[in-house]
């Protein structure tokens, strides 16, 4: 069914009887050409870039909960492409470009929204990283402008200019970046999956991965054994648990990221802010809502709920920011499990089982990242050989030390990526 501003109307004026369900509950083949494990996201992408760039239709998302349960309709929805070192830049890039995109390609409404990102610096060192940061963009093609402490004045008026902590020294302004409704994504992928026959079978955790002489030959589910010789792990914060159902053990740790929402508000923020002094990131949701979170909590966990301390954290950051934000009422928080890596950068490559897959280590930057890691999986998958702009995102270079891509710059500890 296509949708439209037409259809729209026209189901309006007969009582919206016409609408059907966006995808199908088809029940388990016993094989497919390939099985995608987990329904965030990145799987739900994977399927339809395998599906609409190299015409595989014979595969199933197989996810354990809901569509969009996952970290997909839990993040803070920010979508950006300034990313500096090479191997990440030129993959986020590309990915920006597929979102703006993503619209027409999916006929589904993600609400995306470029309406740009500012990046605070309030020192003369993180000046100049930032001033490094926006060349790097511009060299790569993307957007960047640095403003002075006025030209963030005149963006960003309600922000503490005159008794903060940190006073505001500039900002680096990201045009193109911004955010996107977190579970339509999941949604607009899902649809578009299910429209080129990928069956999507949801309720159906992965128990095992079955091997048979180095090679993938299926997976065990609750709903019965599935026989494919492609089987990608695609699980976000739960990919060294399955993944070791493989025999695999994986460099990522699992750590709880929180989010916050206030009450509805008129429309205050317009942009994506981030606060340079700590981790600490605002905007405001089309239904008024102050959307914001900070830093991980800082302990590995499977709990998909935080901690009072990091709850303090952020609320201090935000009153440090910007004041105002303390008349705001917090309605709701939540957590997610982010599957942090050693190095911050994620990894996309053949596991070393024939005919086994990974997508994972996507820290709490996921979500912009959707498009074209499953555009990239896809080729991966189909052809063998990495997708151009994410031949970086290697697992080896845990083991070898070579291609190390630590955008953070703080090294090898998970917990501070
Ligand atoms: C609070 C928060 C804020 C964030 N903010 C941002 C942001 O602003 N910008 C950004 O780019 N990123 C952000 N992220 C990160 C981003 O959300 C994640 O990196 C990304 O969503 C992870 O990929 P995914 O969507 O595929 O994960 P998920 O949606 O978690 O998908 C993985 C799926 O695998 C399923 N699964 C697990 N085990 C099994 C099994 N055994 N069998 C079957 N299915 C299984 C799970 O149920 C889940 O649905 C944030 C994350 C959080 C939690």
């Amino acid at each position: 069914m296509h949708y439209s501003g037409l259809r729209v109307l026209a189901q309006g004026m007969l009582g919206n009887r016409g609408w059907r369900p966006a995808w199908r509950k088809p029940v388990p083949k016993p094989a497919y050409d390939a099985v995608i494990i987990g329904g965030g996201g990145h799987g739900l992408a994977t399927a339809h870039y395998l599906a609409r760039n190299h015409g595989m239709t014979n595969i199933a998302v197989l996810e354990k909960g809901w569509l969009g349960g996952g970290n997909i309709g839990r993040n803070t929805t920010i979508v950006r492409a300034n990313y500096f070192l090479p191997g990440n830049s030129a993959f986020y890039s590309f990915s920006l470009k597929l979102w703006e995109w993503l619209e027409t390609e999916l006929n589904y409404n993600v609400m995306h929204s470029q309406r740009g990102l500012i990046n605070l610096f309030h020192s003369d060192g993180q000046r100049d990283a930032f001033a490094r940061r926006g060349n790097a963009m511009l060299a790569q093609g993307d957007d960047a402008v640095l403003l002075d402490r006025e030209g963030v004045r005149a963006m960003l008026p309600y922000l503490d200019y005159t008794q903060a902590r940190f006073p505001i020294h500039g900002g680096l302004y990201h045009p193109r970046g911004g955010t996107a409704r977190h579970d339509a994504v999941a949604w607009g992928y899902a649809r578009a999956a299910d429209a080129r026959g990928v069956d999507l079978i949801e309720q159906c955790a992965v128990t095992g991965i079955d091997i048979e002489g180095g090679r993938v030959i299926g997976v065990p589910t609750p709903r019965g054994a599935i026989r494919a010789p492609k089987v990608a792990i695609v699980v976000a914060g739960r990919a060294r648990q399955v993944a070791a159902m493989a025999g695999l053990r994986l460099p990522i740790e699992s750590h709880v990221l929180q989010a916050f929402v206030t009450e509805g508000l008129k429309p205050v923020i317009d942009h994506v802010i981030s606060f340079g002094m700590g981790h600490f990131y605002i905007s405001q949701s089309d239904k008024g809502g102050l959307v914001f979170g900070g830093d991980l909590d800082f302990y590995a966990s499977y709990a998909a709920r935080g901690n009072l301390p990091m709850v303090e954290h952020v609320m201090e950051a935000g009153m440090t920011l910007m004041p105002m934000i303390g008349r705001a009422r917090v309605l709701r928080s939540w957590g997610g499990i982010m599957d942090m890596s050693p190095d911050g950068s994620p990894i996309i490559d053949r596991a070393p089982v024939e005919g086994l897959y990974l997508n994972c280590g996507w820290n709490y930057g996921g979500f912009k990242a959707v498009p074209a890691s499953g555009w990239s999986l896809a080729h991966l998958m189909a052809t063998g050989q990495p997708w151009r702009d994410a031949a970086a995102f290697r697992l080896d270079r845990f083991r070898t030390g070579r291609g190390i891509m630590d955008e953070e710059g703080t090294g090898a500890q998970h917990n501070l990526h």
